[in-house]
């Protein structure tokens, strides 16, 4: 007896191993899918972000004081010498996508790990990239019609995210090459194992605001410098369209209060 109700507490231990085993694979280590298997949340209607707060009652921050996205007005913001802050972007001539996902939020390509970027000496790797339509962040009250954002984690659940603001005109062979890939069904990733300049897609002046916000997609952790390029990349009606098509309509947050923050401005030389 005693055997076989330590063969059961063995069998008890191992299952509940397996099981927070596989809830933290499940919190994938990216921005857009921080959300938890039971929390459904999307851009629209009872479950859209004016009730993500109410939605993700565990644990959620998303009613929080340091919330993201920002409305970035120039004029308000702080001038830095950039030799105040170390800000240095590592990414190699081919960095590998590994793959890429349509997750029902967004259309997301992840990387294989090698790229990351110094920000007041502390390394952040490059997890992955997504899009919003239009764009979440507005800079002096205009919002362009899609945003990127670079996601990288730090070592202590911290995250940076990259912004890059996107307007249409000619066409972009970098954003040609993550295209070829699509479209996708939601849910469906493709494998892509394939190298590519990272550095086409950052706007040719290097210029940036930033400030200490949240993720925009719940739970919203407060945990993210944000550095928000001024200017824009460039891509084609077309190309912002293949994008749209496959994400819901409108995916991004509203203007969140800035509180107490202060936004600084970075003239890179
Ligand atoms: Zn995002």
């Amino acid at each position: 007896m005693i055997r076989r109700s330590r063969l059961i507490l063995g069998i008890g231990v191992l299952l509940i191993a397996i099981f927070v085993m596989l809830s933290i694979s499940l919190l994938s280590d990216d921005e857009e899918s921080t959300d938890g298997p039971t929390h459904a949340w999307s851009y629209d209607g009872e479950t859209g972000p004016e009730y993500w707060d109410e939605i993700e009652h565990l644990g959620s921050a998303c009613g929080g004081a340091r919330q993201s996205p920002i409305n970035i007005i120039e004029c308000f913001t702080e001038n830095v010498e950039e030799a105040v802050l170390n800000f240095e972007i590592n990414y190699a001539p081919y960095t590998k996508i590994h793959d890429v996902l349509n997750n029902g939020h967004t259309i997301q390509y992840s990387f294989e790990r090698g790229d990351f970027v110094v920000y007041n000496n502390e390394r952040f790797d490059l997890l992955q990239m997504h899009f919003h339509e239009p764009a979440e962040h507005t800079v002096n009250g205009i919002r362009y019609p899609l945003e990127l954002h670079m996601v990288h984690r730090g070592k202590h659940d911290n995250f940076l995210v990259l912004s890059i603001m996107v307007q249409e005109g000619l066409s972009s062979e970098p954003f040609q090459f993550l295209e070829d890939y699509l479209p996708l069904q939601e849910h469906e990733k493709k494998v892509v194992h394939a190298g590519y300049d990272l550095n086409q897609n950052l706007p040719e002046i290097l210029d940036h605001f930033i400030y200490a916000g949240s993720l925009t997609t719940p739970p919203c952790t407060e945990a993210v410098e944000w550095i928000v390029f001024k200017y824009p990349i460039t891509v084609s009606h077309d190309q912002v369209s293949a994008l749209k098509v496959l994400m819901p309509t409108n995916n991004y947050r509203l203007e969140q209060d800035l509180n107490d923050r202060t936004v600084t401005l970075h003239i890179v030389e």
